[in-house]
Order: C-alpha cells, then structure tokens, then sequence
C-alpha cells in the first residue's frame, strides 16, 4: 500500500503546482492503493470522495503548497477513518476481565502474554493468564511457555473440556491470590462456525469482561472485515487487535475494520516476541500507510529499552578506552530486544523503500555473536591480543572464516574510535573528520 500511495502521493509532494487533472489522477491512484490494499470498496470511494470535497474546499489549488496541503488532508482523513485519540483498555475491575476472541493463528496466545506483560510493567498490574484453549494439548503448553518467558502466572486444567467452567474457575483462582487482572486466552478456528460462535458467546455471557476484545491478523485482508463482522455480531466486542503489522502487512485492515464494525483499534502486535506490542494510534498508522515512516514509536520504543544505566557504565569506558567485545555483544543484545531489525528500520522514514530487498533480521547478528563468543574473555576484554593463530581458532570454533573474523576486529576498531570521537570534544571533531 505504501509504495502504491507513495507514487500516487509523489506527484503532488515537493511539487509547487497541481492542477485540477492531477487531483483527480492522484485520487484515482489513492482510490486504487486503497483497494489494493483489501480496503472495502465503498470505503475507498467515499474516501476519496470526501479528500476531493475537502481539497477543493480548503482551495487546494490556489495555496503556496498544494502538494503538503493536499498529504494533510489526505492523512487527516485517514486518521479520521481509523478512529480518533488512542483508547486505553478498561481496568476498572477488580479483578478486571480480558476476554480474547478471534480466530485460530490469529495471534490471541501471543497477544494474551503481550498483554499480560504490558500490563504488569507499564500499569504494575497483576495479571493472571487463563487458558481455554482445550482442544490442542499443545495451545496450553505454547501459554504456559508464554507465562514462564513474561513471569506471569499461567491457570489451566489439563483435561477438563470445558472451556466456561475454566474461565470461571480462573477468576476464581485470580481473586484468591490477588491478581487483579485476568486474561483469558481462548480457542478460535480456521473459519467462521457456528461451533467456536457458540462456545465464546457462552464464555462471555458467563464471565461478563470488562473488555471483550477482537484479535485479527491484519495479513488477512478483505476477510478480515467478515470475520470482525461476524464476532462483532455475537460479542459486541469492545476493541481490535491488529496483529503482524510487520513486514509487508497491508494497512487496508485498519481502515476497513474500524468503518465495518466502528470499535476502536487499541493496540498493534509488531512482531513474535512479547516486547512487539505498541498502542495503535491512528494518525501514526496513516503516516505509515503514506509511508512517512513511524519516527515517534521508534524514538519510544528504543527509548524504553534502553538501561539509563547500562548507557552510563558505557560511557565511562569509552572514555577510558575499556570497550570490549563483551560491551560489544551487550549492544547487539539491546538492539535485539528492541524489535525485529526489519520492523525498526520500517519506520525510518525512506528506508523502508531503501530496504525493501535487503534481508535484515535478527539473524544479521548470528555471525559476530558467534565469532565473540569463541573469544575468551582476555581477547573479548584487550582485542589487540588476537594473533593469527587465535583468529584461525576463533574462526575455527564459530565456525566462521579469519576473513570474517577480521572484519569484525575492523569494524570493531572503527566502531570503537568513533565512539571515542563523539564522546569527547565530539560533534566538532566529527563534523571536520566528515568534511574532509
Ligand atoms: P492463536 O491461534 O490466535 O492463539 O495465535 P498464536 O498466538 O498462536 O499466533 C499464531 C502465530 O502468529 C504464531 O506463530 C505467532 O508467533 C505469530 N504471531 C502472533 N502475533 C504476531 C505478530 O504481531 N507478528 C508476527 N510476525 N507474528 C505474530
Ligand atoms: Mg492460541
């Protein structure tokens, strides 16, 4: 969809005129990114319906920028279409009830413990995670995994087949030992069925949540307006989840959700690991759709995971000269636990489109962790102890090559010398060095 509305939007950016023939051609390109992308066909048409009146009416025509004129007004449009102000998740229960529904891979187990561990460090909740799933041994297993990884507790009853009496028998639980939150994971299906409708119609009339809330896999496109349709029907659902938003996802499910079945989207699932979830903000994700890239999320989320005091100890040895490998192996690790490494640079505006054929993932880093942990810790500590016969040792045992070897020690030293650089009389120095 970006790349679609990137083109369509080129036209008009930076250009200082439009005339009335390239409105109409870019809202015709908007119009067919927008279906391209899954969203309804009526949908789309109104969209660009209401862009055209509202460019016309603002005259686009006749102002100095048109072409950032008429991105506003298509931006603001789309984030009217994907719903207002970020809305939060009701907690004013005691304890507060999170059903899950959706359908089977959507995302409900992975969002579940997404969820648990969101509320447990940025609300200091204490969650409690249900597991309801009780027609794969395994779905219980893959929460109670969840459960270990976020240090959040897991209740299940293996055997019992039904579903209603272990919701209740989980609230119960969580209201005997002081969690004041309880979410509860549930089965889904591939499809539709009257089967999995009647089973979380029955959970839910049983427990009455304070939030019931809608997980969908946002790769699924068109369908996935039917099926919010459908359990939006039953449920009444409170919210949306959109998971999988990275990678090459399409937008279009955002938009055609929130007009089918008008309930706000509330959080965005970014990846597998229980650190990829991010408030959806509506005006972000029409950035992003426009492919301005998501800057502020990027700047919060590394921000987040980022040890004030991991960074001071840094800095104190740089400034002494004492970063090591095992410094080194720390940064990749906090690099890591940031995100997957495509999704991060997704929302550097412009490189996403720069990006798009070079493969970089989390395994970009196999290599060099590799190579220093065959390192022992005086070569990780004074690098410049590492002869010719250590490197074809430390080749050797990370089954690497010395040549690759070498190129980390370069790019090692580098790296170390320009640490050193911004670090001391720093910018000035950097900026002559970049000049020459
Ligand atoms: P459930 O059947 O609804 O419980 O779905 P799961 O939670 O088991 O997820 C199905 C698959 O999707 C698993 O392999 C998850 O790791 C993966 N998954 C879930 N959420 C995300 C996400 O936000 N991004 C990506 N890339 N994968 C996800
Ligand atoms: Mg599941």
């Amino acid at each position: 969809l970006s790349d679609k509305l990137d083109k369509a939007l080129h036209v008009l950016k930076g250009h200082g005129s439009i005339t009335e023939v390239n409105v109409a051609e870019t809202l015709k390109e908007v119009r067919r990114a927008l279906l391209d992308a899954d969203v309804n066909f009526k949908i789309a048409k109104q969209f660009t319906n209401t862009v055209k009146e509202k460019a016309l009416g603002q005259n686009v025509l006749t102002t100095l920028q048109p072409g950032q004129l008429m991105v506003k007004i298509v931006k603001d449009e789309l984030t009217q279409l994907m719903g207002g102000d970020a809305e939060g998740i009701n907690l004013s229960g005691n304890p507060s009830v999170i059903l899950m529904s959706g359908l089977q891979g959507s995302g409900k187990t992975t969002f579940s413990g997404k969820l648990a561990n969101y509320l447990k460090t940025k609300k200091t909740k204490k969650p409690l995670l249900v597991a309801c799933d009780v027609y794969r041994p395994a779905a219980i297993d893959q929460l109670h995994i969840v459960g270990d990884q976020i240090n959040v507790e897991v209740y299940s009853d293996i055997g019992n087949s039904d579903p209603v009496a272990i919701a209740q028998a989980g609230i119960a639980h969580a209201k005997a030992n002081g969690h004041n939150v309880v979410i509860i994971d549930t089965a889904g299906r591939l499809a539709v069925d009257e089967a999995m409708m009647t089973e979380i119609s029955n959970i839910h009339k049983a427990i009455q949540p304070q939030e019931t809330l809608f997980v969908v896999d946002s790769m699924t496109g068109q369908d996935a307006v039917n099926t919010a349709k459908a359990f939006n029907d039953i449920l009444n659902f409170d919210g949306v989840i959109l998971t999988k938003l990275d990678g090459d996802t399409r937008g279009g499910a955002a938009i055609s959700i929130k007009s089918v079945v008008n309930k706000p989207i509330k959080f965005i699932g970014t990846g597998e690991k229980m650190e990829a979830i991010d408030v959806f903000y509506p005006s972000r994700m029409a950035d992003r759709i426009l492919g301005m890239g998501d800057v502020v999320s990027l700047v919060e989320r590394a921000q987040e995971q980022y040890d004030e005091e991991e960074a001071r100890k840094l800095q104190k040895k740089i400034a002494k000269n004492q970063f090591g490998f095992d410094d080194f192996l720390k940064q990749i690790q906090q690099i890591k636990k940031m995100g997957n490494m495509k999704d991060l640079i997704g929302m550097i505006p412009g490189a996403g489109k720069m990006m798009k054929d070079v493969d970089v993932d989390d395994d970009a880093f196999k290599g060099i962790e590799a190579i220093i942990h065959s390192m022992t810790p005086d070569e990780r500590s004074t690098p410049s102890v590492i002869n010719a016969s250590r490197k074809k040792r430390i080749a050797k045992g990370s089954g690497t090559s010395v040549q690759e070897v070498n190129q980390l020690l370069k790019q090692f030293t580098q790296m170390s010398k320009m640490m050193k650089m911004m670090q001391g009389g720093g910018g000035k120095r950097m900026m002559q060095m970049m000049k020459n």
